[in-house]
């Protein structure tokens, strides 16, 4: 499953009825390459289903990445919140390892009104025991934290490089649109994201960009970051751009539509990603 695989995050809109295991035909049905499998408001898939979709996935030849529930903070004041947040976590990487998932992303956690600093430390401490947690139980999958979209929460890309220094199989999952929109639209041209996929490789070695969790789709901005995913066409993010680079650095991985319009604007992706690569 090599190459740059582009898919949907989730199952496409045109599928029916709406199954992740129809997802899986309908995304090979329409040439694309990819799944991430959203248990964004809550993991729902039992081990069995998970084991029929990794043999469904593998025989239509999609991989398939998960995106962790969005009820997520590692850094809460209230233990009991974070205990839950962690068995979010590894509940989405066991069901997700069943399916035959390589990767499972989060949004790690807020910061408050703490230290940056101290965060990471909390961060760390946390992911770390996740990590052995995992190791235990035999669980075969990636923790990749996700850039995140707004300067409340933890999740630069520099955070996350750094934890993947000092934690070993750590990779971040790089959102391109929350890396923009992070930046209120300054992070925008082919200059920054090449920049950002030659920290990866410089810091995490050339193996990072071999198999990178990657989420780009269009997305608006306000003062405070993120506000809402867009459609490709309606966006001011340069994700031309961001292929150009993706198609220069060789990037090998997991591409994640995550539009409005998650299959019509993965195929625009793909077609583009294309084109770029050939030239
Ligand atoms: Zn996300």
């Amino acid at each position: 499953m090599a190459g740059l695989r582009i898919g949907t995050a989730g199952i496409p809109a045109s599928t029916k009825p709406q199954t992740t295991p129809k997802g899986i035909v309908r995304l090979a049905e329409l040439g694309l390459e990819h799944m991430e499998i959203e248990f964004v408001r809550g993991v729902r898939m039992s081990e069995k289903t998970a084991a029929d979709i990794k043999e469904l996935a593998q025989e239509q030849g999609i991989s398939l990445t998960v995106h962790a529930p969005y009820y997520i903070n590692l850094n809460s004041k209230e233990p009991e919140k974070v205990e839950a947040s962690k068995e979010r976590i590894l509940k989405s990487a066991r069901i997700g390892a069943a399916a035959g998932a390589t990767s499972v992303t989060f949004h790690a956690a807020f910061y408050h009104d703490d230290d940056p600093e101290q965060v990471y430390q909390v961060v760390k401490r946390h992911m770390e025991e996740m990590l052995e947690e995992l190791e235990r139980s035999r669980v075969k999958i990636r923790l990749s934290p996700e850039t995140t979209g707004g300067p409340t929460q933890f999740g630069t890309l520099e955070e996350l490089i750094r934890l993947g220094q000092e934690l070993p199989g750590v990779y971040p999952c790089v959102d391109f649109a929350h890396l923009y929109a992070r930046s209120l639209g300054e992070f925008n041209s082919y200059e920054h994201f090449a920049g950002a996929l030659r920290s990866i490789r410089d810091n995490l070695g050339p193996e990072a960009l071999q198999a990178l969790h990657i989420h780009l789709s269009g997305i608006e901005h306000g003062p405070r970051g993120e506000k809402r995913h867009l459609p490709l066409a309606e966006t001011e993010l340069n994700y031309r751009a961001v292929l150009q680079a993706l198609a220069d650095f060789r990037v090998q991985g997991y591409l994640t539509c995550e539009s409005p319009i998650l299959e019509e604007d993965a195929l625009i992706l793909k077609g583009l990603y294309a084109e770029l690569d050939q030239e």
